[in-house]
């Protein structure tokens, strides 16, 4: 195997891009600060651009799945970590999934993107893990602009907004490229070309970039996402992409083979994930891997139907297809009420294996926290065995929608629930 990393890269090597692979793993579901053109969703297996995932994994899974991925394709070399949020908002997950996949891959080639936030405090870990490329996406170098581009930051604890907060994000963006740049690392700075807000501006961003020590720039057009501040942004047109790139290539070589992936991409740039892979990135996450069966959660009062709301279900009862039909396997205790938001992620956590959650009813908090967490939740009432079996035959389960979902008038939990 070629132990010169930078050609084992397909970004940071346009020689590479037909030789070698990348897979991402999707193990980063939260993000610190949050872009006017940035939306994360799950299950759209049709859109590919950044943000984009089917699964979440959790690192054991992640090490596991790249572990059997590469056994089976030499060529696999690089493991990447790009969300679905930011790797290292994330850090204990990063962190431990590099550790987990290093020692059963030495030779891997790792890469990470981020938004830079937190980049000064972990630069120097991540390089001790055998991290050699990094992805900074890296929008304005002038607060004034970066106002416009980011709704807040979230560092400490601490929400800022306005130009703090993108003065805030690119004091920290600096002082971690500066940093990689020491370490050796090769650093891309992805920007995003958001016309009207920095198309003037970017070839500053590159500018300092190569101050700092970046090695390539990656402009990308804008995709604009339906409800986002900047859905109704203009796409780039080839033109402007064009003269943005000239621009900025008198300080920084330009990548242009970037093939926009989901958080979940596998194989070469520009490939398709094969049905294959994505059934046994679905294995991997979310079936008991002894018995290959799917796992289903349900909240129930007696064990007969699924009718307990989300917020008050003090147990989980978890449901396998066995050969001799639908059996509850185990029962799981779901964290206490009163801790808000990290209730629902501990949930989503503790769940995290299972195909599908049923539920009667839930409330919004709940039932965002949990989508963005990977979990699919199902608002429905009716007998578990019918439920289960409609859903496992992939046929619709619309016949068994609560019609009022939520809270209000239309919950029947007993006002314990949703925080
Ligand atoms: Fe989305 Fe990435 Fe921006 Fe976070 S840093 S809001 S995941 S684009
Ligand atoms: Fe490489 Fe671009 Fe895909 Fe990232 S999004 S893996 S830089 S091709």
């Amino acid at each position: 195997m070629n132990k010169n990393y930078e050609e084992m890269h397909p970004c940071f090597s346009s020689d590479a891009v037909k030789k070698f692979g990348r897979v991402h793993l999707p193990v980063a579901p939260e993000c610190n600060i949050q872009c006017n053109y940035c939306s994360r969703d799950y299950d759209c297996v049709n859109e590919s651009r950044p943000g984009v995932t089917s699964t979440l994994m959790k690192p054991e899974e992640a090490s596991y799945y790249y572990a059997t991925l590469r056994s089976e394709n030499e060529w696999l070399t690089v493991a990447g970590i790009a969300g679905p949020g930011d790797a290292l908002a994330n850090a204990d997950k990063t962190m431990e999934t590099f550790r987990l996949i290093k020692e059963e891959t030495p030779d891997v080639v790792f890469c990470v993107s981020t938004n830079g936030l937190r980049l000064p405090e972990y630069v120097d870990e991540l390089h001790s893990l055998g991290l050699r490329h990094l992805t900074v996406t890296m929008n304005a170098v002038d607060p004034e602009i970066g106002a416009q581009i980011y709704s807040w930051v979230r560092y400490n604890g601490v929400t800022y907004r306005g130009k703090e907060a993108a003065e805030l994000l690119m004091n920290n963006q600096i002082e971690g490229i500066r940093r990689a740049a020491e370490l050796g690392l090769s650093v891309k700075v992805n920007s995003i070309i958001l016309p009207g807000v920095n198309d003037e501006h970017i070839k500053e961003v590159a500018a300092l970039a190569s101050e700092l020590g970046a090695t390539y720039q990656n402009c990308l057009p804008l995709i604009p996402v339906e409800s986002t501040p900047f859905e109704h942004l203009p796409k780039p047109d080839h033109a402007l992409v064009k003269k943005i790139r000239t621009e900025s290539e008198k300080f920084l070589p330009q990548m242009l083979h970037c093939g926009r992936c989901r958080s979940d991409a596998v194989g070469k740039i520009g490939q398709k994930t094969s049905e294959e892979i994505l059934q046994f990135q679905k294995y991997v996450t979310r079936k008991n891997k002894e018995t290959g069966n799917k796992r289903y959660a349900v909240a129930t009062h007696e064990g007969l139907l699924v009718n307990q709301h989300l917020g008050e279900a003090r147990k989980f009862h978890i449901y396998e297809f066995e050969a001799e039909g639908l059996k509850e396997v185990e029962q799981r205790t779901a964290p206490r009420s009163g801790s808000g938001e990290s209730r629902w992620k501990m949930l989503a956590e503790l769940l995290s294996d299972c195909e599908a959650v049923f539920v009667s009813t839930c409330g919004e908090l709940p039932k965002k926290v949990l989508s963005e967490n990977g979990v699919r939740l199902h608002q429905v009432q009716g007998l578990i065995d019918d439920i289960l079996e409609t859903y496992e035959s992939g046929k619709s389960i619309e016949r068994f929608a609560k019609k009022r979902s939520g809270c209000g008038s239309g919950c029947s939990g007993q006002s314990v629930g949703c925080m």
